[in-house]
């Protein structure tokens, strides 16, 4: 599979209208028994937040799952939708799903919110009101057991992932790209985003407290879970592909969730 060859200086390829995909998600979601929860609301858009429980596990692995902080990355939503669609989750698990924390940026098809502030480094110290509605939601919520963190890059060569886990539990890295390269090439580079990459994963040796841009992903690993994955799709492949690498990244983790540590 080539590249497109459209992304000079950015993502040039297909936008979404980002209302049109909410709604689809949100009727989804409704049919298939989710709970949903609006916990922003800014310029005439809504802030979504959903949950879907299953009945029968009275300790589920809590799993959650956002996308869309950066408006220029329309696979995430896209595969929220899907994933919400195809509804197959496992029977153990909780699911917080999160579909777009940045739909401002996506009519604008800017990486920035309206104001175009990276939303994805305001996550130390929140200036921007919906990340700080996003934080004031985090913090109602119990702890999860693994979060997923949905991203494109529209300059990679191919599908990547950052893992993040610092008490050494069992890796799902592998298995995920393992499942991805059925559908999505993987990026071979040895270097990415200035860090050694193998075989498209990611293993940043981060020193949480020396940046003051924290992404989502720092905040998380930091309050919220012990063990966590940003996907990147590389967005210079066709759309639907990119799509289908953040579902099959996404089934390979829930089919080997993390067994919940209240259980234990
Ligand atoms: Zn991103």
């Amino acid at each position: 599979m080539q590249k497109l060859g459209k992304n000079h200086g950015g993502y040039h390829g297909d936008t979404i209208d980002i209302r049109a995909v909410l709604r689809d998600v949100q009727a989804s979601a409704q049919a298939h028994g989710w709970f949903p929860e609006i916990f922003h609301e800014a310029g005439g858009f809504k802030w979504l937040a959903l949950r879907h429980s299953s009945p029968v596990t009275r300790h589920p692995s809590r799993i959650y799952i956002s996308t869309g902080i950066h408006g220029d990355e329309p696979a995430g939503p896209l595969a929220a939708l899907k994933l919400v669609h195809e509804n197959r989750w496992p029977k153990n698990a909780e699911i917080y799903l999160l579909p777009c924390l940045n739909p401002a940026g996506f009519t604008l098809n800017q990486r920035g919110n309206a104001n175009d502030i990276d939303l994805n480094r305001d996550y130390r110290n929140p200036k921007s009101a919906e990340i700080r509605a996003h934080i004031a939601w985090l913090e109602r919520q119990p702890k999860f057991d693994l979060y997923l963190c949905l991203h494109e890059d529209w300059e990679s060569h191919g599908f990547y992932l950052y893992e993040q886990n610092p008490d050494s539990k069992t890796s799902l890295a592998e298995q995920i790209v393992e499942a991805v390269q059925r559908v999505c090439p993987i990026d071979p580079s040895q270097t990415i985003e200035d860090r050694p990459a193998k075989n498209g994963i990611i293993r940043p040796n981060i020193k949480l407290h020396e940046r003051p841009d924290w992404p989502e992903a720092f905040y998380l690993i930091t309050h919220k879970s012990r063990l966590g994955y940003t996907l990147e799709a590389p967005s210079d492949f066709p759309l639907l592909t990119r799509v289908s690498a953040l579902v099959a990244g996404v089934n390979a983790v829930l089919a080997g969730a993390p067994i919940s540590e209240s259980a234990c």
